[in-house]
Formats: C-alpha cells, sequence, structure tokens
C-alpha cells in the first residue's frame, strides 16, 4: 500500500511533467472507485491549468483556477504521465490529456483509491481534522507527548492516529519504533517526554530517510517513470520475521496489533 513516501514521491515526479501544463480533456473510465469520481470534472476541468501539485498526508492536492482535485492512491494506485498515444491498460479509470500530447493516467486494480473535487474555501470533510505532518515544525516532542497524557492504548496505534500525525503508517511505524529501541506494546500514556523526544526524531529520519530513496514498493506500487522504489535495504523489521535484529543478537518478532502486523525486536526495544 502506498504509505507517505511513495506519496510525496508520486509529487515530486508529476511535479515537472504536470504544473503549467493545460488540460485538452477529462476522461473517466471506471467512475466507481472508493467514491465516485464526479462526473462534472469532464466540464470543469476542459482547458484549465494545473497549477500546482502539493501533499496533505497521503492526499494528492492538483491546485486549478476554481478548486483542487484530490487523489488519493488507496490500496494499489498509481499515477504515470505518458504520451497519450500509449494503449490504455485495462485499470486505467481516470485520465487527464494535456496540451503537450502527455496524459496523466490514474491506474489502481483494487479500486480503493480516490479522486474528488474541492471547490475552494470548501475544505472536504475528510481533509479536516487531520493531524500534523510528520516532517513539519508542528509535529515535535512536546505535542506528541501532551497529546498521550492518559492514552492506554499501545504507543504502535497512537502514532498511526491521523488525529494524532498524518502519514506514519504500519511499515514505518514498525521501523521508527525499533530505531527508537521503544516496544510497539508499550502504553502511550505511559512514555517518557524523553522517549517521545527521541522517538518524533525516530519518525521524521524514517519517513525523510524513505523519501529521499523513493518510498518503499510493495505490490502494485511504481514511479512515476515506472521504476520500482526502493524496499528491502531500508527495513530493519517490517518483514523480517524470525530474523536476526541487526542491532542486538535477539530475534525480530512478529505480533498483531489491532488487526495489524507488528514486527519488533523484544531484546533492544523496550
Ligand atoms: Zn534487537
Amino acid at each position: 500500500m502506498p504509505e507517505l513516501p511513495e506519496v510525496e514521491t508520486t509529487r515530486k515526479g508529476l511535479e515537472p511533467l504536470i504544473v503549467n501544463r493545460q488540460i485538452t480533456s477529462v476522461h473517466i473510465y471506471k467512475k466507481k472507485l472508493r467514491w465516485e469520481i464526479p462526473a462534472h470534472l469532464v466540464d470543469t476541468l476542459k482547458n484549465q491549468t494545473i497549477k500546482k501539485i502539493s501533499r496533505r498526508a497521503k492526499y494528492l492536492l492538483i491546485d486549478f483556477k476554481d478548486g483542487q482535485l484530490v487523489i488519493h492512491l488507496g490500496m494499489s494506485g498509481s499515477i504515470s504521465v505518458v504520451p497519450t498515444s500509449e494503449p490504455l491498460k485495462k485499470h486505467h479509470h481516470f485520465e487527464l490529456k494535456l496540451d503537450n500530447s502527455m496524459s496523466m493516467r490514474f491506474h489502481d486494480p483494487r479500486r480503493f483509491g480516490s479522486i474528488l473535487w474541492q471547490r475552494n474555501n470548501k475544505q472536504l470533510n475528510l481533509l479536516k481534522n487531520l493531524g500534523p505532518e510528520p516532517l513539519s515544525d508542528e509535529f515535535n516532542d512536546s505535542s506528541l507527548f501532551n497529546l498521550s497524557t492518559g492514552k492506554t492504548k499501545n504507543i504502535k496505534a497512537f502514532i498511526m492516529d491521523s488525529n494524532v500525525v498524518v502519514g506514519v503508517g504500519n511499515i514505518y511505524a514498525s521501523e521508527s519504533l525499533f530505531l527508537a529501541g521503544i516496544s510497539p506494546k508499550r502504553q502511550a500514556g505511559k512514555t517518557s517526554k524523553n522517549r517521545y523526544r527521541i522517538l518524533t526524531k525516530c519518525i521524521k529520519k524514517i519517513l525523510s530517510d524513505a523519501i529521499n530513496n523513493g518510498g518503499t514498493t510493495l505490490n502494485d506500487f511504481s514511479n512515476v517513470d515506472g521504476e520500482p522504489g526502493y524496499f528491502a535495504q531500508i527495513l530493519s523489521v517490517y518483514g523480517r520475521n524470525n530474523m536476526p535484529c541487526n542491532r542486538c543478537d535477539g530475534t525480530i518478532k512478529r505480533i498483531v496489533q489491532n488487526q495489524r502486523a507488528t514486527y519488533y525486536c523484544s531484546k533492544c526495544q523496550r
């Protein structure tokens, strides 16, 4: 599943290919994704110019004069920019034809992704109440520690809560806790401020390293140019059940927390 680094990698890859380009036509091939693609986009976006592409949590935001296209990659979505003459594939559900004979295409075999429209000054509910971006200054040890007060849930579920901080998905939660030496089973409200200081740094480091490496690759995700991202070499615990810990002589374990797989070393994570 694309996580924040993959979405940021996609944003960076798309930026030089689509910004300042004019849309010549819009094509919806399969409207039923997680939600229906608004049919009015065919008219709304025609002849409009793409002003900017940004990211909020795992949403890509493409700016036009009157509003923003809000795209989520879901479980298996990817976006590519290819010559318009290239044949469509079975799972291409949406296409923006650009004024340079290129097309931005959305590909999503499992169709859990979404393409929505947000008018200027009318924020979609799903973008309201999101916590801070993990790489912003707003996300820091004090804010994290203060939010943890009285929380009885485990610390892994706590840092994966998008009201606390956005974009710390399952893989990066396990990896950040390993780097910080904190057990994923520890109670969020019983973790010291000093440990939150270390954890905050580790979350920022893990995510920025992953972005610099082009994100991880799972199943169907591929970079804008079709090259797979980097995966195994940057992961210390995720997917490494029963393998030796790379920091101590312990063994990586897999447990299930809140219906999600967690990987950790019970020896050096306390
Ligand atoms: Zn260890």
